[in-house]
C-alpha cells in the first residue's frame, strides 16, 4: 500500500518529512496516483500534482525528487529526443544517456554540457507494483465521475516534463538536500559532465 510505502520512506528521509508532512500529503499523493493511473499514465507529472491541488510547481517537483529516495515508490527514468530523427527515447541507465544512441535511428550523441541540461527530462514512473494495486483498487472501487472532471488538464504549452537544469536548482533548499538519490544522480551527472 502507498501508505506504508510512504511511511518507511519518511522514517528515511527527515527533509521530506519536515517539509511535506506525512498527513497532509499522503492523501493528496493518493488521490493524484489514483486519478493519473486511472487516466493510464505510467509516468506522474510534478507540474500536474501541482496544477491538481494548488501547489507552487517547484514545491511540487522537490517533493517528487525527495519521493525517488523510494524506488518502492517512484523510478526515475530519462527523456531524450534524438536530434537526427526525432524519437523520444525513454532511458533509465545513465551510462545509455551519456552514450545517447537512438533506439529508432541509431543516431549516436555525446551528449555536451549545454545540451545535456537543456534537453535532458527527467521522468518519475510509478513503481509497477504500486501501480498495479492501484489499479485493482480502482477495479473495486472506481472513481466517481466528479472526480474524473475535476482532474486537473493542462493548458496548451505548459510544461509537463521536467527538466535536468531545473531540478538541479531544486535539490538544495536552505543547504538541505531534499533526497540521497537526487544529490547522488546529481553528482554523477557533474562527474559525467566533467569528462565530457
Ligand atoms: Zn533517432
Amino acid at each position: 500500500m502507498l501508505f506504508t510505502r510512504l511511511r518507511n520512506l519518511y522514517n528515511e528521509n527527515k527533509v521530506l518529512a519536515e517539509e511535506y508532512p506525512l498527513d497532509q500529503y499522503y492523501p493528496l499523493l493518493q488521490n493524484f496516483i489514483s486519478k493519473e493511473v486511472d487516466l493510464g499514465a505510467e509516468y506522474l507529472s510534478p507540474y500536474r500534482f501541482a496544477l491538481s491541488f494548488s501547489k507552487p510547481s517547484k514545491e511540487a517537483i522537490r517533493f517528487f525528487l525527495g519521493l525517488t529516495d523510494s524506488i518502492d515508490i517512484l523510478e526515475q527514468y530519462y527523456k531524450y529526443e534524438c536530434d537526427e530523427c526525432g524519437r523520444i527515447n525513454i532511458i533509465k541507465d545513465e551510462e545509455a544517456l551519456i552514450n545517447f544512441k537512438c533506439k529508432k535511428c541509431g543516431f549516436e550523441d555525446h551528449l555536451t554540457t549545454s545540451d545535456y541540461l537543456s534537453e535532458v527530462k527527467l521522468l518519475f514512473k510509478i513503481n509497477e507494483e504500486l501501480s498495479e494495486e492501484v489499479k485493482k483498487n480502482l477495479k473495486d472501487n472506481p472513481l466517481s465521475k466528479v472526480q474524473e472532471s475535476s482532474s486537473a488538464v493542462l493548458e496548451g504549452g505548459a510544461d509537463i516534463d521536467v527538466t535536468f537544469k531545473t531540478a538541479e536548482e531544486l535539490i538544495y533548499k536552505d543547504g538541505k538536500p531534499i533526497g540521497k538519490q537526487a544529490v547522488d544522480r546529481d553528482e554523477r551527472m557533474k562527474k559525467y559532465r566533467d569528462i565530457l
